[in-house]
């Protein structure tokens, strides 16, 4: 074994420490341990407290396993393993693991279980991460110096191994020799070591840290794979915790972008967007006094009667032009929408008329009989502002203006020119994968070629739902391909689609690129939810063309196409939805009742393409489209919704009630 010391780092884990520093015990007990104990094979280089803070704990720690010069061979944690709210060390270490090692979690616990029953409060983690070994002890210095205490001799050859010491070598011997050199014995239980634990791959000998490329700071979550150390050393399980789809859409709640407030013309391109203010009516509808009817204008005498033969004074038909005042005794021919003359004070259909006498010419009236009696003024007419009154709140700050119905009509009646809307995203949608091509490429696919489903899938979606799209094509698997189209599209657009390249594989760029080359934050990159369990969310600080800082918005959807499209569905538009100010965002939920039995997933709630239609009896019935696999593109065919199905063990049975998300309308059925 090395005669050079092995090097510790400890970590102190304590809001309280963070603060006053000299309430700290846990550093000398620890110390003293290291020193009286450890057999002079520990050096503790390093000693840092922060406070009960996962970013800062996992920030602190990633510091000494991934960026610093010469291995951390032992990173020690104390503090921060119990129950209480704040206590979250152990959340935040496995979190970064890459290897858990519950044997040392296991030696700890029973080490302090022999010496105390509250040893059971602890909740120790253990493992590896690149080529250290991590251990978190509790806070109370007792505590934390017996569980030290319990793994001590064992760490030597842990932290040896880590670090990428050949195995053979370590083994050479035999574990009596191993348990020797540790100054340990087997006891009486002497197990049988026949060296079956995996020592993974990375076995090379250690060439240190100085190929790494870091352009974003270590405090920037960096817990993607590092692309440039290749297969052999990526994570093997995702890094990211698995939130529950409401957790990740509540973290899409919080993070997407505030909305901006722009000005809007009032035309063809403004149904769809959401008043960001009150609008008032800038004019009187109508703004005249007009007849509701083809008929004449009259004057109406006290006694209301009208009866007899009166002279056609003069004719308005609806068009601009001047009027002259009606006297008693006058009547004047007028049109529908017409503006009424100075003096008239109702108007008489022409159902209640007679044409008496006409013109030498015969081509106009002269003389007409009215056969009303009882006539009270204000018949017929419509008065100025009777529709709508100059400075009344025609269409309030939230609506949308719809493409169907009459908000349009409502600003275009009262002069409303433009208003102020809430700006709608520009949406770019993006392809990844060495294998995908275009979707109409002529000829057939070579061996691996798929053709591109998701981006003119995508495009189309999020156009039905009103956004402009911008194609950004496919990106290769490389990852500069992938960094400079990502940074090109971040300047055109305000929200980034991507798909593909975001499960395991050791080509899954997008979230090492999205964190490591763009300095952006993935808010998730797991949920629990079939089909997406790989959806990511980020966004990326940016500065747009006038030079501010702006936040840009990154979706990158599992490259599987029925996964891509229903996660478009359930996440990407609330997001789209929120800042463009159209509330409730999402689509809309309704109850349906199954048509027949469906099967569900054991652990993940499963989002069921299915088709829903009016009953006879006029409820929502709700059919699956088929086969639900993932990468199933004609599982969306038909389909109008999303059934929110729970997991389990059991079908659910024909006649239950579940709901049902509405992608598209609702049909009677056939
Ligand atoms: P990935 O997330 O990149 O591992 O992709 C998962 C699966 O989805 C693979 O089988 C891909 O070939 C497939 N896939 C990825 N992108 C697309 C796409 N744009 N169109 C069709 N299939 C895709
Ligand atoms: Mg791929």
């Amino acid at each position: 074994m090395s005669n050079t010391p092995l090097r510790a780092a400890l970590l102190i884990v304590s809001t309280t420490a963070a603060k006053d520093p000299s309430t700290d015990a846990s550093q000398a007990a620890l110390s003293d341990v290291l020193e009286k104990e450890g057999d002079g094979k520990w050096a503790l280089v390093d000693t840092k407290i922060v406070p009960d803070v996962v970013t800062q704990v996992q920030r602190q720690i990633m510091l000494w396993t991934d960026v610093a010069a010469d291995t951390i061979n032992l990173v020690i944690t104390t503090g921060g393993t119990g129950f209480a709210v704040a206590d979250n060390t152990p959340e935040a270490v496995s979190a970064i693991l890459h290897k858990p090692a519950p044997g040392l979690v296991h030696g700890m616990l029973a080490a302090s279980l022999s010496v105390t029953p509250f040893a059971m409060m602890s909740r120790p983690v253990a493992g590896v991460r690149n080529k250290s070994i991590i251990i978190t002890l509790p806070g109370s210095p007792k505590g934390a110096r017996e569980n030290l205490q319990a793994i001590l001799k064992t760490l030597p050859h842990a932290c040896l191994q880590a670090a990428g010491l050949d195995s053979r070598t370590l083994h050479a011997g035999g574990v009596k020799k191993l348990e020797a050199d540790a100054g340990i014995g087997s006891g009486s239980h002497s197990h049988s070591h026949d060296h079956q634990h995996s020592h993974g791959a990375g076995h090379q000998h250690s060439h240190g840290h100085g190929g790494l490329v870091r352009h974003t700071a270590p405090s920037s979550n960096p817990m993607s794979n590092d692309p440039n150390l290749g297969p052999s050393r990526r994570n093997r399980e995702s890094p990211y915790p698995m939130l529950s789809v409401d957790d990740a859409l509540n973290k899409i709640k919080e993070q997407t972008p505030p909305s901006e407030i722009i000005t809007t013309k009032v035309d063809r391109s403004l149904p769809g967007h959401v008043l960001a203010e009150d609008v008032q009516a800038r004019e009187n509808v109508p703004a005249f006094r007009a007849s509701i009817v083809d008929g004449y204008a009259v004057v109406v005498p006290k006694d209301g009667n009208l009866k007899g033969v009166f002279p056609v004074a003069s004719v308005y038909h609806a068009s601009p032009g001047e009027v002259k005042p009606l006297k008693e005794g006058e009547i004047a021919r007028i049109t529908t929408g017409a503006p009424l003359p100075p003096g008239a004070t109702s108007v008489i259909m022409v159902e209640d008329t007679i044409l008496k006498t006409m013109t030498e010419d015969g081509k106009e009236e002269k003389e007409v009989e009215i056969l009303a009696d009882n006539v009270k003024e204000g018949e017929n007419i419509r008065e100025i502002g009777s529709d709508i009154k100059t400075g009344t709140v025609i269409i309030s700050k939230g609506e949308q203006i719809s493409a169907v119905g009459g908000e349009i009509g409502l600003l275009a009646a009262v002069g409303v020119a433009e208003v102020k809307t809430y700006r709608k995203p520009v949406i770019g949608v993006l392809s990844t994968g060495d294998e995908i091509v275009q979707h109409d490429r002529p000829g057939d696919l070579r061996l691996g070629e798929v053709r591109d489903t998701n981006r003119i899938t995508l495009m189309s979606a999020a156009q039905e739902c009103g956004f402009e799209v911008v194609d950004l094509g496919i990106a290769a698997d490389k990852p500069g391909t992938l960094e400079e189209t990502l940074r090109d599209a971040l300047r055109r657009v305000d929200f980034i689609i991507t798909t593909g390249g975001v499960s395991m594989g050791e080509l899954d760029l997008l979230k090492p690129t999205v964190e490591r080359s763009l300095g952006g934050t993935i808010h998730f990159g797991r949920v629990a939810m079939k089909p997406g369990k790989p959806t990511t969310f980020a966004t990326v600080p940016v500065k747009n063309n006038a030079g501010e800082r702006v936040t840009k918005v990154i979706f990158s959807l599992p490259g599987n196409p029925a996964s891509a499209i229903v996660t478009f569905h359930l996440f990407v538009l609330p997001s789209l939805h929120q800042i463009s100010g159209i509330s409730p965002a999402g689509l809309t939920k309704v109850p349906v009742t199954l048509a027949h039995d469906f099967t569900l997933d054991k652990t993940r709630p499963e989002y069921h393409r299915a088709i829903v239609s009016v009953g006879k009896d006029g409820a929502l019935i709700a059919a699956s489209t088929g086969g639900q696999r993932s990468s199933k593109v004609g599982s969306l065919r038909g389909a109008n919704s999303l059934l929110c199905m729970p997991s389990g063990k059991e079908p659910l049975k024909k006649g239950t009630k579940v709901d049902a998300l509405l992608m598209g309308g609702i049909r009677s059925e056939v």
